[in-house]
């Protein structure tokens, strides 16, 4: 100890560093020293184990695989050697421990003796095995849920990806793990995802994060395509983690366009409707140049009735003046033709369950995320009606909405759709909601044009609704509901056998 320090100081600090077992051997592995470290963790008193060869702190297996000498032959050939293995207690228990042996030498190096330093490791291997067991049930969970799940870390680098990613964007876990995210985007999220995530960490500012957004991803063929997602926000061991859950929504979008396509429909009809409203404003339009050219044509005549030569400047100015008016006329007419130009209302045979079906899929979307429990009694021996399906299925959806929007934040959040059999080879079909029932201000003008409580309502809805089933024969009408809401109901003519061919 010729640095100063004291030999003293250091069997002093040797003695009471009692949280691991310091143990002293002679070249066969007999004890010359038993610190009371090696007293705490194996039970066995000094005076007890001095002398004692260390066999009996191993277990029997590695006793009989000559453990405890390997460890010696290799601490003396070459250095330090660490192990990790069980080690038993003088009661016999069994622990988890890590062990370093290092030969001591005399001066011309042969090997005196080892020196062994032993830790009791029990409690990290546990916490390892735990770490590997939730790592698995991750990795259960990743496998299994339905919707695709990333996760990335605070800089995009994606840390897993599930079975149902791997599906959705085409590439294995193997492909993305430890890459950015951005990859999966398109531009511009691509180019700015790393700039998003930047202002998150440092601002705190939600723009996705639990909210949850529409966005457009890129598949590894580089097709894109709608999703949403919902992403949310864990740390981890001082680290934050994301994990991004993905519900394609490329089904829905493709019903959206149904809607689309319903709805340019549904605003041809509205036209129609407001023809009605145009027809005398059309009548009075046409009433101007009519009288015009009855007017010229008049003074024509009276100059041809004149005696002596018919003043044929005068003659000219009529008969241009009347084919000038005639010209107007025709182009409000046009104006007209345009305005309604249309499709003949095509009334066909149509199956009437299926077409509440897709009416009902349309109308309904997103009714059932807000909790409205929506129920079908469809009469299956109906089956039949002459129809326009596109107009009646905007029927149908526009009651639908309109039940929705009524049932807005009411308890009771139900509607019932079903069809029966009405008079006269006619069916009808119900929309009942427990809404908040009609205005009853509305009520008189409930069916007319621009007649609306809501603040965005046109008011064209139920309107467009009666001119196609008036259109169709058939009437609509609205009633309380016993109980609170309302009852819409319309009919339509069925096609019994025999009456129409098919
Ligand atoms: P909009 O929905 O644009 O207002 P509509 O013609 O479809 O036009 O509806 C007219 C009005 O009738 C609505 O503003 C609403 O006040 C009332 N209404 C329609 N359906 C219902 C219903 N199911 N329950 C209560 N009120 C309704």
């Amino acid at each position: 100890m010729s640095h100063g320090a004291n030999a003293e100081d250091l069997a002093l600090f040797v003695e009471s560093a009692t949280d691991r077992a310091v143990i002293l051997t002679d070249v066969d592995g007999c004890v010359t020293a038993w610190l009371p470290g090696a007293e705490n963790l194996f039970g066995w008193k000094a005076m007890e184990m001095i002398g004692k060869p260390i066999d009996c702190l191993y277990s029997r297996n590695d006793v009989a695989a000559r453990q405890p000498a390997t460890e010696r032959k290799n601490a003396a050939n070459t250095g330090p050697t660490r192990s990790e293995g069980w080690r038993v207690r003088r009661d016999g228990s069994e622990f988890a421990a890590e062990a370093t042996t290092i030969a001591l030498r005399n001066p011309d190096k042969s090997v005196r003796g080892f020196g062994l330093s032993i830790g009791d490791i029990t409690a990290r291997k546990a916490a390892e095995q735990a770490l590997a067991h939730s790592e698995l049930h991750v990795r259960s969970i990743l496998a299994t849920v339905p919707s695709a799940m990333v996760v990335i870390d605070e800089r995009g680098n994606i840390l897993s990806f599930s079975a149902a990613a791997e599906k959705l964007f085409g590439w294995s876990e193997a492909d993305v793990i430890g890459r950015n995210v951005k990859m999966l985007m398109p531009n511009p999220d691509h180019d700015r995802h790393d700039q998003y995530l930047a202002r998150y960490c440092s601002t705190g500012e939600r723009r996705i994060i639990g909210i949850g957004r529409i966005i457009v991803a890129e598949r590894r063929d580089g097709t894109q395509f709608p999703m949403e997602l919902s992403v949310g926000e864990a740390s981890s061991g001082g680290r934050r983690i994301f994990t991004g859950f993905i519900r394609d929504l490329t089904e829905e979008q493709r019903a959206e366009f149904k809607l689309k396509e319903l709805q340019s429909e549904l605003i041809h009809v509205a036209r129609v409707s407001a023809m009605g409203t145009m027809a005398s404003t059309l009548a009075h339009e046409l009433n101007q140049p009519l009288t015009a050219i009855a007017n010229y044509t008049r003074a024509a005549r009276d100059l041809l009735d004149r005696a002596g030569d018919p003043p044929l400047d005068l003659l000219g100015e009529a008969v241009t003046e009347a084919a000038r008016e005639a010209l107007r006329a025709g182009h409000i007419v046009r104006r007209l033709r345009d305005f309604v130009a249309r499709g003949e209302v095509e009334q066909r045979v149509e199956n009437l369950p299926a077409l509440i079906d897709e009416a009902s899929r349309l109308g309904l979307m997103g009714a059932r995320e807000r909790s409205v429990r929506v129920t079908f009694d469809i009469d299956p021996t109906i089956q039949k009606v002459v129809v326009d399906r596109v107009q009646i299925q905007q029927v149908i959806l526009n009651l639908l909405r309109n039940a929705v929007e009524a049932i807005g934040e009411n308890e009771l959040r139900e509607i019932a759709v079903s069809t029966a059999r009405d008079s006269h080879g006619m069916v009808r079909v119900v929309v009942s909601d427990t809404g908040s029932g009609i205005d009853p201000a509305l009520a008189p003008q409930l069916f007319e044009a621009f007649a609306s409580t809501k603040e965005q309502g046109m008011g064209l809805g139920l309107s467009i609704c009666r001119t196609i089933v008036e259109a169709h024969g058939g009437r609509i009408w609205a009633e309380p509901r016993i109980g609170g809401g309302t009852v819409f109901q319309f009919t339509i003519m069925t096609a019994d056998e025999g009456e129409i061919d098919e």
